[in-house]
């Protein structure tokens, strides 16, 4: 690819041009829905349509788990040797980053991210989850137990069949990534189910898998609502597990649909509201400011492990409020086609009502409002908020208790690391926490007491596809990334083989 000569696209330019094909995705063919419905894609930035996008249910969802079941029984690849499955999907990973520039823009239009970080972030994120299993799935072996000479256990992984993945609109091709990662690089047929809210990029990669060369019916894409397309997928008597990411609410569902189906596997990788703990031994209270702004407010807030609950020791907490207040300026919402912004739009009117409703609560219930607090841009049509700072908040307040899924953190102060500790556990969520000082010993102490999947100490920035990434308590189980990531979606096989003496 020639980047000089791409280097400043005119984005708003090029959406203008664009026609999008909203069809499912299903046995390697563009189909439109069975009952022949469709939505309107609606985007974020001026709230205009992006174009129709097929409205699958249950006829559609039938189809794609019998070409999905019909793949994965046939063995086109399932039974294809671990090298030749990382062949192509290497191959469809090269195709992701050759479509680096359509696809950042159907992700910035579609949820509203600007465009850099769909650029930077988003897709070259995508390509090097699908590599990185490729290149992982032939080097995996299996076990011999030592069960002693009489006979032989062989513990092999097996590819389960047909994997359902349902994701969320604020990471969509990352959260689909995660899933289809190891999911294809096991052998198994995946039928994705994009959010309503973003489905373009999806179908997108399932074009780009099946130019690869990835059998038809290995992926499939039915887009649509939840509670048609979702539902049917998730309660389907033919799907062995569904890998799902999207609110604790909703992955309670999964969980009823698993129960009063086929008791399928159901991995919920679910909400948060990560506690971000800064004692006065952490000298460094600038940095520790300025990463909270940064890692709260990148995404529009719109991340399940935003730092939206902010714990800040007493005699260091005026300094900081003042520095994280003043970092609101700099995150402040503008057009996303724009290179130089670093906050777009909110995904739809209804999450901009609930962003407000929590702005509100908090406001009622006692917080002080140090920065933001408005809808802005109102006459884009699109769905902008300021990034918000309430310092005052105690943790039993609303805004403390529940994910806002926005620009919105809340400043709660502390006087003992005890009680820090009490305060950060004290949540229904369990996603990721971090823990500030310059105390060897405090930082390691504190970090084994935070109960959560992840606990950054010091920095909140790193993240990688070599480490496991998901929640304790109500943010859900099984874990995305990393090499662990492959036991959702295979099974332990164990052969017992008898060995004779002479
Ligand atoms: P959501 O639960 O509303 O929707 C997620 C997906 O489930 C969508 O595809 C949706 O169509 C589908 N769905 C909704 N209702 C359904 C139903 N009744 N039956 C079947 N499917 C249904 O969540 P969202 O608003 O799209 O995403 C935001 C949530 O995702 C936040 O809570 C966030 O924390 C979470 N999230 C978690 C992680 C993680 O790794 N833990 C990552 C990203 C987002």
């Amino acid at each position: 690819m020639n980047t000089t000569a791409h280097a400043h696209p005119d984005w708003t330019e090029r959406a203008a041009a664009l026609r999008i094909d909203g069809r499912c995705v299903i046995d390697g063919q563009r189909l439109p829905s069975a009952s022949g419905q469709t939505f309107s894609c609606l985007s974020p930035i001026n709230g205009r349509s992006l174009g129709e996008v097929a409205r699958g249910a249950q006829a559609d969802v039938d189809a794609a788990v019998a070409s999905a079941r019909t793949a994965f029984n046939d063995g086109r690849w399932a039974g294809k040797p671990p090298a030749v499955r990382k062949r192509l999907l290497m191959r469809f990973a090269d195709k992701i980053l050759a479509a680096r520039e359509e696809l950042a823009l159907l992700e910035t239009l579609d949820m509203g991210k600007p465009i850099q970080y769909s650029l930077a972030v988003d897709v070259p994120s995508t390509a090097r989850c699908i590599a990185w299993y490729a290149e992982a799935v032939d080097k995996i072996y299996g076990e011999v137990a030592p069960t002693g000479a009489h006979a032989l256990a062989l513990i092999t992984r097996e590819p389960m069949g047909v994997i359902g993945a349902i994701v969320p609109w604020n990471y969509p091709m990352i959260m689909a990534a995660w899933k289809l990662g190891p999911a294809l690089a096991a052998g198994n047929s995946v039928v994705l189910k994009p959010s309503e809210k973003s489905p373009l990029t999806a179908l997108r990669l399932a074009d780009l898998a099946v130019e690869a060369g990835i059998p038809p019916g290995v992926f499939n894409v039915v887009p649509g609502y939840g509670a048609e397309a979702g539902e049917a997928l998730a309660l389907h008597m033919d799907v062995d597990a569904i890998g799902f990411t999207g609110s604790t609410r909703t992955g309670r569902r999964m969980l009823d649909y698993a129960g009063r189906s086929n008791l399928k596997r159901v991995y919920n990788e679910l909400g948060g509201k990560s506690a971000f703990v800064v004692f006065d031994d952490f000298a460094d209270v600038e940095r520790a400011a300025k990463t909270v702004a940064g890692a709260m407010f990148f995404n529009q807030g719109e991340s399940c492990n935003a730092p939206s609950r902010v714990l800040v020791h007493d005699s260091i907490a005026d300094d900081f409020v003042a520095i994280v207040a003043a970092q609101a300026a700099h995150h402040q919402p503008a057009d996303p086609l724009q290179m130089a912004t670093e906050m777009g739009a909110l995904v739809d009117d209804t999450q901009l009502k609930t962003v407000m409703g929590y702005i509100e609560a908090g406001q009622a219930e006692g917080a002080r409002l140090l920065a933001g607090g408005q809808r802005v841009m109102n006459d884009s049509g699109g769905y902008y908020v300021q990034p918000t700072v309430f310092d005052g908040v105690s943790n039993g307040m609303k805004i403390a208790r529940e994910e806002i899924f926005g620009p919105v953190m809340g400043i709660i102060r502390f006087k003992t690391e005890a009680e820090a500790v009490q305060l950060a556990n004290n949540s229904s969520y369990g996603l990721q926490a971090s823990v500030w000082s310059d105390n060897i010993n405090r930082a390691h102490r504190v970090a084994r007491a935070l109960r959560a999947g992840t606990v950054h100490v010091n920095q909140y920035d790193e993240d990688d596809i070599t480490v496991p990434f998901g929640g304790y308590k109500q943010s859900g189980n099984g874990r995305d990334k990393s090499l662990h990531a492959f036991d959702k979606y295979s099974e332990l096989k164990t052969t017992w083989i008898r060995i004779d003496a002479a």
